[in-house]
Parts: C-alpha cells; sequence; structure tokens
C-alpha cells in the first residue's frame, strides 16, 4: 500500500532500538540515503555488506559492499560469519555478523540496509531490531528510477521489478515506513529514528548519549521532524 503520508508508524513511538534496518524495494533509494546519511552523520555506524553482484562503475570494496565470490560467500555460509543473507536478483547478499555484534556489545547504534527477506531474519535473530521500510512515492516512480538510473540490464530491471511486488507486500511486517519523496527529508527521519527521538521529535532522558552523538556528529537538520503512530 502506498499512501499519502510520509510516516506510518505501526508499533507504537520508536524505541531506543540498537540496530536499525532499512529496507524496501530495490529502487526506492535505500543506499542514496544510506550515502547521504553516511556524509551527514559519519559517527552513525552502517554494515558493509558482502555480495557476489559485480561492482558498478564508482563502486568500492570495502565501501558501497564487501565484493566476494560465490565460493567465498558459501565459506561465510558455512562458518556461521553472516547475520542473515539472501538472494536477490540473481546474486547472493549477506550482513557480516561480527561487527554487527560488536557495535550492538558497544552500545552505540548501527544501522542495516538490506532487502526485505534479510529483514525479515534479523527480526528473528534481534527482536529489538527497528524495521524501517522505505516506500515510493508511487509504482510509477519506482519504475522509473529503476530504469533511469541504467545500472541494470533491461533483464535485470525486469527481475527486480518482478521482486518489487513482493517486496511492496511486506510494508505491514515493518514497524515504521518512511516515503521517499525527498532524500533530505528521509534521511533526517532516519536519524531522528537512529538517535531514538519520541514521537514528538524529543529525545527521551535514555537517549541522551545517542542526542550528543548527533549534536556533535551531524549536520542534518532534524527542526520540525513529527511523526505520526498509526497504532498506539
Ligand atoms: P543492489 O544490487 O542494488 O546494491 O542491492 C540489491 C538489494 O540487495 C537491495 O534491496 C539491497 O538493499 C539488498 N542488500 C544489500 N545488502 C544486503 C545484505 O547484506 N543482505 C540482504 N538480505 N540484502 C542486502
Amino acid at each position: 500500500m502506498l499512501a499519502a503520508e510520509s510516516r506510518r508508524f505501526r508499533r507504537g513511538p520508536p524505541a531506543p532500538a540498537q540496530l536499525t534496518v532499512l529496507s524496501g524495494p530495490s529502487g526506492v533509494g535505500k543506499s542514496t540515503v544510506v550515502a547521504r546519511l553516511r556524509a551527514d552523520c559519519p559517527a552513525i555506524w552502517q554494515s558493509i555488506s558482502v555480495t557476489t553482484r559485480p561492482p558498478r562503475p564508482g563502486e568500492i570494496s570495502g565501501r558501497e559492499y564487501h565484493f566476494v565470490s560465490e565460493p567465498e560467500f558459501d565459506a561465510m555460509t558455512e562458518q556461521g560469519e553472516l547475520l542473515e543473507s539472501a538472494r536477490f536478483a540473481g546474486y547472493r547478499y549477506g550482513t557480516p555478523r561480527r561487527p554487527v555484534e560488536e557495535k550492538i556489545g558497544s552500545g552505540e547504534p548501527a544501522l542495516l540496509e538490506i532487502d526485505v527477506a534479510g529483514a525479515r531474519q534479523v527480526r528473528a535473530v534481534v527482536p529489538g531490531a527497528l524495521l524501517v521500510f522505505l516506500a515510493p512515492p508511487s509504482w510509477a516512480e519506482l519504475e522509473r528510477r529503476l530504469v533511469s538510473r541504467n545500472t541494470e540490464s533491461p533483464d535485470k530491471v525486469a527481475r527486480r521489478l518482478e521482486a518489487a511486488k513482493g517486496e511492496l507486500a511486506a510494508e505491514d511486517e515493518f514497524d515504521i515506513t518512511l516515503v521517499n519523496t525527498s532524500v533530505e527529508d528521509v534521511c533526517a527521519q532516519l536519524v531522528a529514528l537512529i538517535l531514538g527521538q519520541d514521537a514528538n521529535g524529543t529525545p527521551g532522558d535514555a537517549r541522551q548519549g545517542r542526542q550528543s552523538l548527533h549534536e556533535s556528529q551531524c549536520n542534518s537538520e532534524l527542526e520540525g521532524t513529527r511523526w505520526q503512530r498509526l497504532r498506539p
């Protein structure tokens, strides 16, 4: 379901989740939002996934992804090194377990940008994770973005659009939906969620540490960020 409002909570106000998962259909703009967040808030740690997909022009191993071979991916899976993993449009993707566990252990917030199948697995192994669904403003806009970014061949775009139908249907499994009408707005909303702001956009006492993190490390403008609760 695609709705007009830009934020929709399903499970009350945001809890101070240490692990935030950003998910949603391919082409919706997750990686653009995450790149913006990396620039604005370098102190918010982001997991770097492993993938068997070849790098796109401009992608650097160790920044966007760790690019690995199928046998390397198999070995990581067999050795239990992945927190979650999924096959997407012909390639494999996974989240290295240890860095995430270390961040959780140190009490610092961590962000994953993964597909819907991976988000489900994280929900099962980290029940307190905050699952954020990034939705396109419309189906036509998603199609336009996937085609116009010119990173995939037409058959791969078709595969991603087919996958997107199933991913959009999973929206209700997530704690909150952010509609990607503007990268700046979504980024600010995501930062506020990660910093644990409450439904009025103000930090609670238990989240003071993260507010300090924001004040000292983030450039995003959060004024005016307000939340709409769907299910009190
Ligand atoms: P892309 O090939 O466009 O970079 O990514 C394809 C899809 O894989 C996107 O929906 C992206 O969020 C997802 N993805 C990236 N890393 C991971 C990961 O570690 N695990 C899972 N499950 N999905 C991922």
